[in-house]
């Protein structure tokens, strides 16, 4: 048998520093838990750009398709800020996303309890906070056609275009309830059936889906009332889906309960592969730090959770992913801290490698516990 491929693509600033600790958990696995990985590195975003001119190279294009999972740092940086929109680093991610067609964000909401003052709100709504926001992300309001700014009598006007397919409805419902399958079997639909008709079209369409999946528990709620909700008891949800323009919104909402950007993982998901593997980009939400990148201050476990989350969605490895979530748990416990988690005066940050070298250390010995 081969082992699972993966195309690790690290770009720009702080990129690179974070994803050196994640090659350490791959290595882990390879030598500790016999799961190796066929682990292929290459250039996105700006770095490039400097090697190529382009922020992901056709080469690199078709290594991502090819390969059974991709993970990728951050993209950006001042250097390029004044670079021709068309090769800006962020297209290289951009392309990602668009190429494999990756219409799913999965964007989780925990709240690790060691973390739980860290939150804005009070320590008994986020502890044990885990929530799962489904975001669909190749269509809607950001790609639908008419828009632009057009003359209009004596004045402009600004157009966008709400616009979703059935089928369009129907695959990333789909995702959600086989997520929902896979978790507490509670799924919450968001959009403003009340005044939108492409929300109309939503709530008929994930209830058909809905259908096929009996055991799944669906409510539905107005995206607004969602907001709310989330930020009143949000530990009522389990998965929620909704539309790229309120799953925006939302996932940064629900993101904040749970304190740091630098804590933060995602996946975006496409259609089942060959192997049934659906086509995956997984990669921490923050960008790439410019202000502390080279510094070793950077945060890693945001793109160490993102490997976690290609274990248990890329690879069937849920329990693995579980032991890494559980031995970041453990080190956060312990107390060690890097610096954008700082709260307390008095306590001494741990560098990105130390954090790092600290959740390998967790994970070997969970193999003792
Ligand atoms: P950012 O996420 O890079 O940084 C925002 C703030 O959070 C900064 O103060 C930064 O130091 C801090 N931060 C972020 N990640 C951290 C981590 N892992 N550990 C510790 N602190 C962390 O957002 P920004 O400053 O708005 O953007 C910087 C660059 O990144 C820009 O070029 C932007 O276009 C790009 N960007 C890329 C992505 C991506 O690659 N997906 C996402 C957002 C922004």
């Amino acid at each position: 048998m081969t082992n699972p491929s993966l195309l690790i693509l690290p770009g720009d600033g702080i990129g690179p520093e974070v994803m050196t600790e994640v090659r350490k958990i791959i290595d882990w696995y390879g030598t500790r838990r016999d799961l190796p990985f066929d682990v292929t590195e290459d250039l996105v975003g700006g770095a490039a750009y400097d090697a190529h001119g382009t922020p992901l190279h056709d080469d690199t294009m078709a290594k991502a398709q090819a390969v059974d999972a991709v993970l990728l740092g951050a993209v950006g940086g001042p250097k390029y800020d004044t670079l021709d929109f068309s090769v800006k680093p962020e297209r290289g991610l951009l392309r990602l996303r668009k190429e494999m067609d990756l219409f799913a964000n999965l964007r989780p909401a925990q709240c690790f309890d060691a973390l739980a003052d860290f939150s804005s709100l009070k320590r008994d709504v986020v502890a044990g906070l885990d929530i799962m926001i489904v975001r669909e992300l190749t269509s809607g309001v950001y790609f639908g056609e008419p828009r632009g700014i057009f003359e209009e009598g004596n004045e402009r006007v600004g157009i966008n275009t709400q616009r979703y397919t059935e089928s369009e409805i129907d695959r990333v419902a789909r995702s959600a309830f086989e997520l929902a399958m896979r978790r507490n079997k509670k799924l919450c639909s968001m959009e403003k059936a009340n005044v939108m008709e492409s929300g109309v079209l939503w709530r008929e369409v994930v209830d058909q889906v809905g259908k096929d999946y009996p055991e799944v528990a669906l409510s539905h709620m107005y995206a607004d009332a969602g907001a709310m909700q989330l930020c009143r008891w949000p530990k009522q949800f389990d998965v929620i889906v909704t539309d790229n323009l309120f799953g925006d919104l939302l996932s940064d909402a629900a993101a904040m309960l749970t304190g740091s950007l630098g804590m933060l993982p995602s996946a975006s998901l496409g259609a089942p592969m060959e192997n049934g593997r659906p086509k995956a980009l997984y990669e921490p939400v923050h960008g790439s730090a410019p202000d502390i990148a080279g510094q070793g201050k950077a945060n890693p476990i945001a793109c160490i959770l993102s490997f976690a989350m290609a274990l248990r969605y890329s690879f069937d490895q849920g329990d693995e992913a579980a032991r890494l979530e559980q031995a970041v748990e453990a080190v956060l416990a312990k107390g060690l801290r890097t610096a954008d988690l700082l709260g307390e005066e008095g306590v001494a940050p741990v560098s990105t490698s130390e954090m790092g070298d600290a959740i390998v250390a967790a994970l070997e010995a969970s193999l003792q516990a």
